[in-house]
């Protein structure tokens, strides 16, 4: 149908975060809205931290139809839901809030969006050794997804050691603590620290690597979860080497295309949300 703008009939999904105005949540999934051609809208809550636990409560109130939940609130929502997905409940994280079953559900679609990502551009990670630097939030959902996709072998590589095992166990059997060295014989590097996102004051304001560059070579595709700036050290330095590079767009794109298929039941108009989202960070960068 043709929108012509929001009345009492739109249904409202919303991301919640703090801070949250910086956020492209609500600019790719009203552009997905859009070209569905569904009277939905999503906007954006800014919560006070301390108030994270009454956020399902605040969905069941109001009849939101989902949430997009960003930090700091991914862990505490995922502890005040009564129902949460496998992935959801193995990676202790939800960012997609949904109605299942006439039940209010957290999910985790950051690590599915990584996949599919990567087969959006061709590299399917089944049978492939993987190199994964990071194990925060975003590096345990990779971790995850990797295991799931069939991956022969995903390493963790991270400062500290118990974040390390802990991706190492949700990547499953195929899961390992590793160097950096071990990116010379791996097929597929992830970045999902920071480094690269910015200066910082140890670096002397230059942006680092987390890896020494001459471990590339062109046998790799080299990902870098950061999307803003679009291109970052890492894969400056890997496209010099001769390497394929992605940088985090697509899963930005596509963990949002998870959610929005669950929310409305609708196929995710993938590209729409892709042009939208390059057309911004480009006029930011
Ligand atoms: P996080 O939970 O804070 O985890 C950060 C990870 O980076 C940790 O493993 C940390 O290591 C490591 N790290 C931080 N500073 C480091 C340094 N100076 N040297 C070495 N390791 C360092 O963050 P996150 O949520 O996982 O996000 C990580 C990155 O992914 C960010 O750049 C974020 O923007 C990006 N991201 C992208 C998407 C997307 O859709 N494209 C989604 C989520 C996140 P320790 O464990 O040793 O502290």
């Amino acid at each position: 149908m043709e929108r012509s703008g929001i009345t009492g009939e739109s249904q409202v999904v919303a991301v919640v975060g703090n801070p949250v105005r910086h956020s492209l949540s609500p600019l790719i999934l009203n552009a997905a809205f859009a070209a569905a051609g569904l009277d939905w809208v999503c906007t954006a809550f800014e919560p006070p931290e301390e108030a994270g636990a009454d956020i399902p409560a605040a969905v069941h109130t109001l009849g939101l139809r989902g949430l997009s939940v960003t930090m700091p609130f991914k862990e505490v929502v995922a502890a005040s839901l009564e129902q949460l997905t496998p992935v959801a409940r193995a990676l202790g994280a939800v960012n997609c809030v949904r109605w299942q079953d006439g039940r209010l559900t957290g999910d985790n679609t950051d690590g599915d969006g990584f996949v599919d990502a990567l087969r959006a551009e061709g590299f399917d990670p089944r049978g492939r050794r993987c190199v994964l630097f990071g194990a925060g939030g975003a590096g345990r959902a990779v971790a995850w997804a990797l295991g799931q996709a069939g991956a022969a072998e995903v390493v963790v590589v991270n400062r500290n050691r118990e974040r390390a095992e802990a991706a190492v166990d949700l990547a499953g059997a195929v899961g390992r603590l590793g160097e950096p060295t071990d990116v010379r014989e791996s097929e597929l590097v992830v970045n999902a620290t920071p480094l690269g996102m910015g200066g910082d004051a140890t670096s002397g304001g230059a942006r680092p690597l987390p890896i020494d560059p001459s471990l590339l070579h062109n046998g790799h595709v080299v990902t870098d979860l950061i999307y803003h700036p679009l291109t970052t050290p890492l894969l400056e330095a890997a496209a010099a080497q001769g390497a394929r590079v992605l940088n985090g767009v697509g899963m930005l794109v596509h963990q949002a295309a998870w959610s929005f298929g669950h929310w409305t039941g609708e196929k995710p108009p993938v590209e729409a949300m892709s042009a939208v989202v390059k057309a911004e960070l480009a006029s930011r960068s």
